[in-house]
């Protein structure tokens, strides 16, 4: 029977599942608080792992107050969210951390030469059976793949934001990413209430593939004067029926981050029709860059 989560209890999973049972988040930001929250609720033991202590009081101070949330609302117990948050440990020792894993997923900053790290360290800390996942929303994973010494178990789990309540993971496969790996990740993602979608390992996957560039145009739009942000996305809001309009997404987003996928799209292809709009590049040398700094195509209180 599954849980007052939806969700079947580890128990009751299937064995090749069972190979999973600990697993490393690296990074305890945006999305890594996210992806430990849900693992955790899965029933998985959850080290969560940062570079700033005061960074892991946060995360795991927000994961208490999100699960918290979900018992107000009565989806939760009370002794469930007790039991989450009892699955997750918090360090700075990505080293021990990835020794005790059957999966690490590394959820840090949007930067190659970063993550290079990571994944160095935890393919020379970690199991020999542990798979090594990055939640990039951009990098290839082929060409972080190539920096372990097991390309063949290292794999995208795209997760979007807030975790918790958004249904899609895109699992990207690399060059070299082996079917047993991706069957075992496709798994653990519907262990933990999401709906994974396999995608192939090329610039923006298939999600940042579609959205930058309509966010890119909707910037176009406002650059040469066909219309005001609010009227950009009132169409999109009322004609299309996207829930958010572009610019407000891209506010979301942040400014720089859209910038930065955009240059993935337009490096990976060499296609000029993924040329980031000149506004974009001069609102983001202008630090506005959205909900973040208060100041974006829209103004927002701090
Ligand atoms: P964030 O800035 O909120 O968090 C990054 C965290 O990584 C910080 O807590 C930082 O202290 C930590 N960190 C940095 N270097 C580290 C290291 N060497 N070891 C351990 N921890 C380290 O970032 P985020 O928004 O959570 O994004 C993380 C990843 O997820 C990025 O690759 C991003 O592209 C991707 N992503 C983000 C979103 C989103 O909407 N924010 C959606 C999908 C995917």
């Amino acid at each position: 029977m599954a849980s007052i989560s939806g969700r079947l209890p580890l128990s009751q999973l299937n064995q090749s599942i069972m190979n999973i049972k600990t697993i490393t988040v690296v990074g305890g930001g945006t999305m890594g608080n996210g992806i430990a929250h849900v693992a955790a609720m899965s029933g998985l033991q959850v080290n969560l792992v940062d570079i700033s202590a005061a960074q892991l009081e946060k995360a795991y101070a927000t994961i208490e107050k999100n699960l918290g949330r979900m018992v107000s609302k009565e989806k939760i117990t009370a002794a469930q969210q007790r039991e989450a948050l009892a699955r997750i440990l918090t360090s700075t020792d990505l080293r021990k951390a990835a020794s005790e894993s059957d999966l690490i997923i590394e959820a840090i900053n949007e930067n190659f030469e970063l993550k290079r790290k990571i994944f160095e360290t935890a393919d020379a800390s970690a199991p020999a059976h542990a798979i090594l996942a990055s939640n990039t929303s951009s990098i290839s994973i082929t060409k972080l793949a190539a920096v372990t010494n097991r390309p063949d178990r290292v794999i995208g789990m795209h997760f979007f934001n807030p975790v918790p309540v958004m249904k899609l993971v895109e699992i990207v496969c690399g060059y070299e990413t082996s079917q047993e790996v991706y069957e075992q990740i496709k798994l653990l993602s519907e262990v933990m209430g999401k709906t994974p979608v396999e995608v192939q390992d090329f610039p923006g996957f298939v999600s940042n593939r579609v959205l930058m560039p309509m966010i890119n145009e909707a910037i176009f739009c406002v650059y040469e004067g066909v219309a005001t942000p609010e009227a950009v996305d009132s169409v999109m809001k009322l004609g299309m029926a996207h829930p958010m309009g572009p610019l407000r997404l891209a506010d979301f987003i942040g400014l720089d981050v859209c910038l930065a996928i955009m240059n993935v799209l337009y490096e990976g292809f060499k296609d000029p029709k993924y040329r980031p709009c000149p506004l974009l590049v001069k609102m983001v040398d202008a630090g506005k860059l959205g909900d973040k700094t208060g100041q974006g195509f829209y103004t927002y209180e701090k």
